[in-house]
């Protein structure tokens, strides 16, 4: 890691622990989003982590933004929320087709003047395409309902995407503004970062031209780029992990109960180990073996973030219920970073380590009703 980048590192630690941390539960029952925490990270430059420095951005490495996401996701999950998705929209146009548009979008992303959010996920699920693309002589005509754009009204930009009629798919960047072609519905009130103003938008027949066009994916690339995400979604579950064995430490050692130090450092070197199975296979995309593993260590990530959530929240005791504990919005963020990104795979290997079977048996381990207990009247389940 160069020493810029570590810098930029330690100032996202402070700006976690002296603005986010202190103020995370106001920000989570807050009516709307933390505009002020994110005008913080913009003057310390962090919008544009992901962004190249020929764009005006840090180009930070891999290793650089998934330890600020963990940063920031141990401190207040609706601003990690929103800004993962200006992050991932930075990168996703910078790895693009279209040289103006960067040019002309991408510095003013990294300064912070303009935040982009995006729509694409809808792109992962089977079946008729949630949103579908005409293409005309000048540009785009988009129609449909993306299910999924996080902090709308935030955002000046949308990075969208929708499915052409041969099944590859068109990603531009929409300014987004709501009209009669881009319908906004309200804000989705969520157990989890329900202030990020995250709606479900109808595109009736929106209209995006030519230069506005990010790149065309081919439908098998998507798999691809999905499980390249996969792990820094895994640093979201790896914050909050971190910061809620914090906390459960903290009540150990307050009211002298060694069970609890125990249960905290057992949780930090879960933790840890993890971290560090996301840092190895991070490194070598290459080997046949990197996507299993990519999707065993995302299901190991939702799992031992819960889990140690759940330790908050017992270590907390009957006040962890309270909507002003950290402990308990600790838990309902780690259920958000459980479904971000799902795949089938993902959900099967998720299902594993939570009920110690495999999703999948083979034919001569035979059937998982045949294995269990029958009911009290002799019945199986
Ligand atoms: C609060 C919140 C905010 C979000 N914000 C954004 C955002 O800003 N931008 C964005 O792009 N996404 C966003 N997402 C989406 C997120 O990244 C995941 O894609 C989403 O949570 C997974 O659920 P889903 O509704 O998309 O998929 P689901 O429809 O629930 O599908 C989940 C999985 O099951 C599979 N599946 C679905 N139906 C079938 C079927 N009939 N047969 C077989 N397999 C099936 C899908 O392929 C997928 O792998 C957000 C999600 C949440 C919860």
């Amino acid at each position: 890691v160069e020493d810029r980048h570590r810098a930029l590192l330690q100032g996202t630690r402070q700006i976690a622990r002296e603005v986010l941390a202190p103020r995370a539960e106001a920000t989570d029952q807050a009516e709307g989003p933390p505009v002020e925490n994110l005008r913080v990270l913009a003057e310390a430059g962090l919008l544009g982590l992901t962004t190249p420095q020929e764009y005006g951005g840090h180009g930070a490495p891999g290793e650089v933004i998934r330890a600020f996401m963990e940063i920031l996701a141990g401190a207040c999950g609706v601003t990690t929320f929103l800004l993962f998705q200006h992050l991932g929209a930075c990168g996703q146009i910078a790895r693009g087709e279209n040289e103006k548009l960067k040019e002309e979008l991408l510095p003013r992303l990294a300064r912070g003047e303009r935040f982009c959010t995006l729509a694409f996920s809808h792109l992962r699920r089977p079946g008729p395409p949630a949103v579908r693309v005409e293409v005309e002589a000048d540009g785009y005509r988009f129609h449909g309902v993306a299910p999924w754009a996080t902090g709308w009204d935030v955002a000046d930009e949308l990075l969208l995407a929708g499915t052409l009629p041969d099944g590859n798919s068109v990603w531009v960047v929409a300014p987004a503004i709501e009209s009669q072609a881009l319908q906004p519905s309200p804000p989705m009130r969520l157990c989890a970062a329900s202030a990020s103003n995250t709606v479900s938008l109808t595109c009736n027949g929106l209209k995006v031209g030519r230069e506005r066009r990010v790149k065309t994916l081919p439908r098998e690339q998507l798999a691809e780029d999905t499980f390249t995400g996969l792990l820094g979604h895994s640093m979201l579950s790896l914050g909050v992990a971190f910061t809620a064995a914090t906390l459960v430490r903290a009540r150990g050692e307050a009211r002298d109960l060694p069970a609890l130090v125990a249960a905290a450092e057992a949780l930090e070197r879960e933790a840890a180990a993890a971290r560090r199975d996301v840092e190895f296979w991070a490194e070598r995309p290459a080997v046949p073996e990197y996507r299993r593993n990519v999707v065993r260590i995302r299901a190991w990530c939702i799992d031992v973030g819960a889990r140690a959530a759940q330790a908050a929240v017992i270590a907390g005791g009957g006040a962890a219920n309270s909507l002003d504990q950290p402990a308990q919005r600790l838990y309902r963020e780690a259920l958000l970073y459980s479904v971000t990104a799902l795949t089938p795979d993902l959900q099967a290997a998720a299902m594993e380590r939570l009920t110690g079977r495999p999703a999948i048996l083979r034919a001569e381990e035979g059937s998982l009703a045949g294995q269990a207990p029958p009911l009290a009247d002799g019945s199986h389940p």
